[in-house]
């Protein structure tokens, strides 16, 4: 096959993961060239991570206009702009992947707009005609809404890639999933001003979590609004002219503005050309990696959401780093994907690192839990019922902390720290031997002393 370039490195796709991988391979003195069919960033800047945390920031002014009553600021009379929110935000993700675009210039990565296919081990194709020879191929192309079930009238949901733009604010907003993305939009929209409903198929939100927190989040989400619904499915959507009726599997009918679907991704694999030249791909449509992030096809590497190791944009962005520094230099970096903090934004935020509780019980032999719940001093004050839960996970037989988990207000600061502590090894007797900052909420996180249970597991 004749190409019109030879490049080093062609990688697909100029997300979170995409754009590291390019910038540090050119950065090594590798020829590199990248592909985007939509805007540079991806998912993390132009339609997750950022927007959302702004749109988070925007509906948590709700609640400090109530709770300043409580520190004698009379209440102001509020009132919100949609349209304003959704401009300012537009401005801000156009700032950040300019940033993106102008970076991977000074680095010297040749940057195409358009979608790039897969045509051989080591050629790629752009919608344009275009071909490269590449010694080594990245796809980075992360991952999409998965629409589901296949109900009647699902097109006339959204996803969360449509809902940041929404012409008109949704008065009447259901969501339906119990994940990250339900919940987050739910909390945001609930202080927005939105009537919200989750309907979720399961018992309790957020599958996978440590329970204690589950439940706790459960009753602070409800305490907000929000109507969560277990237990349900949606049957069919339909438009009539006061709004989207919802039927769900309870035989109930909804009425709502609009509907998000939150039920999940898939990764972004479709029409990429990948099976054609080889490259395995698991059920879920992700491209199968071994720790180097190497395909079945040698010279193909996938990082990022597209192989849904771990779908979240720091990873993507350790795996593009590890395989630059793999591939160009002379460094073989295995990415560890162990005790990864994460934090769901909604309102209180869950922040958590390492195992739950119940992952703890059923793999380790001794479990200790430490765990405490109290109202902080911001809530004792404005009189909000918002409380602050803290749980720690120590490996009895060796003291070791394997998870700790916080449901509060900034516990996706404290997971980002707590992370370094726990990826260190600290056992129950580091924490309790690091001294306090006062006064604090993070404060109880080495001033717990009362073990609340041990577990042992029958042999
Ligand atoms: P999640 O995988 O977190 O949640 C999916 C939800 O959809 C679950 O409640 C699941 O239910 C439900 N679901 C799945 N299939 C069906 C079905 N066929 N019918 C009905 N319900 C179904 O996905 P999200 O879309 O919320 O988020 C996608 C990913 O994006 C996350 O996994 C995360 O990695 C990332 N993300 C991270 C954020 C962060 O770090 N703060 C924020 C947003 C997204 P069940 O539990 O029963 O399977």
């Amino acid at each position: 096959m004749t190409a019109d370039e030879e490049v080093d490195l062609f990688v697909i796709g100029a997300g979170s993961g995409g754009v590291r991988a390019a910038r540090i391979a050119a950065g090594y003195g590798a020829k590199v060239a990248i592909a985007e069919d939509f805007r540079v960033g991806g998912t993390c800047v132009i339609r997750g991570c950022v927007p959302k945390k702004i749109y988070v920031y925007a509906s948590r002014f709700a609640d400090e206009f109530e709770q300043s009553e409580g520190f004698g600021w009379s209440r102001p009379q509020a009132s919100f702009d949609w349209g304003h929110l959704v401009a300012t935000k537009e401005r801000e993700i156009t700032r950040l992947s300019a940033i993106y675009a102008a970076n991977l210039e000074k680095a010297g990565v040749a940057l195409h707009q358009g979608r790039a296919t897969v045509t051989g081990p080591n050629h790629v194709m752009l919608a344009n005609g275009r071909c490269f020879a590449a010694k080594y191929i990245a796809v980075a192309t992360g991952g999409v809404p998965e629409h589901r079930p296949h109900v009647p009238g699902l097109d006339l949901a959204i996803s969360s890639n449509e809902i940041f733009d929404l012409p008109d604010f949704p008065k009447r907003l259901l969501a339906v999933g119990a994940g990250y993305v339900a919940l987050e939009f739910a909390s945001i929209f609930v202080r927005l001003g939105s009537r919200v409903t989750v309907a979720f198929r399961g018992e309790t939100i957020l599958r996978g979590f440590d329970g204690d927190m589950r439940a706790g989040l459960t009753a602070e989400l409800q305490a907000s609004g929000i109507d969560l619904r277990p237990g349900l499915s949606v049957l069919g959507i339909e438009r009539h002219a006061d709004g989207l009726h919802v039927r769900l599997s309870d035989a109930s009918t909804l009425v709502v503005d609009q509907v998000l679907l939150a039920t999940g991704r898939r990764p972004a694999t479709r029409d990429l050309g990948l099976e054609h030249v080889g490259v395995e791909l698991a059920e879920d449509g992700s491209v199968k990696v071994d720790g180097f992030s190497r395909s079945s096809v040698p010279s193909i590497y996938a990082i990022g959401d597209v192989t849904n190791r771990v779908n979240l944009t720091p990873v993507a962005i350790r795996e593009g780093h590890a395989l630059a520094d793999t591939l160009f230099g002379d460094k073989p970096t295995p990415v560890e994907h162990h005790a990864i903090a994460t934090a769901v934004f909604t309102t209180p935020e869950l922040g958590t690192v390492g195992l739950s509780e119940e992952e703890a019980r059923s793999t380790l032999d001794v479990v200790d839990i430490y765990k405490t719940s109290f109202r902080p001093m911001k809530s004792t004050i404005s009189g909000s019922s918002t409380r602050t839960m803290m749980k720690i996970v120590v490996d009895g037989a060796t003291d070791r902390v394997v998870g700790v988990h916080v449901l509060g207000t900034d516990a996706g600061e404290m997971a980002q720290l707590l992370g370094i502590a726990v990826k260190m090894g600290a056992t129950k007797r580091d924490f309790d031997a690091t001294m306090a900052v006062h006064p604090t909420a993070a404060e109880e996180l080495v001033t717990m002393r009362t073990r609340t249970a041990r577990y042992v597991r029958e042999a």
